[in-house]
């Protein structure tokens, strides 16, 4: 389940299923127990490598594909698009 009420993940990665490819994801389980769920995985490194601690999460707050705010109910039109790089 994706943490934003839209579709866009589900219609993002069923697109991108065609061409073998897949977005990847953060899983995130709240605190309070309700179920857990997935958002676009935003890429961190660590910047001083030597450092044992691993890179933080950077958590999306809006859908990156329609622009509705984590939790709030999506626009009457959502839709994703992408581009497979092809000219
Ligand atoms: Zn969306």
């Amino acid at each position: 389940m994706s943490g934003f009420k839209c579709d866009c993940l589900d219609v993002m990665g069923a697109k991108l299923a065609e061409h073998n490819t897949k977005i990847c994801v953060t899983m995130a389980f709240p605190r309070d127990g309700s179920p857990g769920y997935v958002l676009p995985k935003i890429d961190t490194e660590k910047i001083e490598k030597r450092n044992r601690k691993g890179p933080a999460l950077a958590i999306p707050t809006f859908c990156p594909f329609c622009g509705i705010k984590a939790g709030a109910e999506p626009p009457a039109v959502a839709a994703p698009s992408f581009d497979t790089g092809a000219a």
